[in-house]
């Protein structure tokens, strides 16, 4: 019955008639995320339709859409956002290695990408700070050779800066078009006492978008 490949109308098992086709219904599903039961409407999820007894079978198209919606409405990361800025220029990261910066078995990182999997909002966080900024994506590269780091609370982000000349400068040259979040970063370093990168200012921020 659920063999994609043939030809419609498929065998309903619930009535025995060879009356299932697809149809499109606006429906509302209650979806647990986070604990808690979220209300998300689909206005034309597809579905397939029995024409004699009225059952309905939701496939993996109204499984998608139903997911995609949930993600909308959550404010979470969609599996291509979490894809295209995986391979972004100033990122270019194969998923087994992407997975192993941010800590998560490359399984998992596959089935958000391909959209099987919802990622938990804390994953989701952390990967938006991961794509937003450089620092944070310095920050796991030394993580990997120090790994004491963030054991306690400090201001790592000024060791950084220092115990790795050049790390800072990096970034203007790769992206000249700084992000909000970076813009934002930047700035407060700058007001810092010892926050000056070495090597040189800070890029002209007045410039970018
Ligand atoms: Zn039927």
């Amino acid at each position: 019955m659920t063999r994609p490949d043939k030809p419609f109308p498929w065998r309903c098992t619930d009535c025995g008639k060879t009356a299932i086709e697809p149809d499109v219904i606006d429906h509302t599903s209650m979806i647990k995320y986070d604990g808690r039961l979220h209300e998300v409407r689909i206005p034309n999820l597809h579905i397939l339709r029995c024409r004699n007894c009225g059952g309905i079978l939701f496939g993996n198209e109204a499984d998608e859409q139903i997911a995609r919606a949930l993600r909308d409405k959550l404010h979470l990361l969609q599996p291509e956002q979490i894809r295209e800025n995986r391979t972004h220029e100033s990122i270019r990261l194969k998923q087994s290695e992407f997975a192993r910066k941010i800590g998560v078995a490359a399984e998992s990182l596959s089935r958000w990408e391909n959209g099987h999997i919802i990622q938990s909002r804390g994953h989701d966080r952390f990967m938006r700070a991961f794509f937003a900024l450089p620092e944070l994506r310095a920050f796991l590269d030394r993580l990997e050779e120090q790994p004491d780091l963030g054991a306690q609370v400090g201001r790592i982000m000024l060791n950084l800066a220092e115990t790795r000349p050049g790390w800072l400068e990096q970034a203007p040259s790769h992206e000249p078009q700084w992000t909000r979040a970076e813009q934002f970063h930047l700035r407060s370093l700058d007001r810092g006492d010892s926050a000056q990168p070495p090597g040189g200012p800070f890029p002209d921020l007045s410039l970018a978008g």
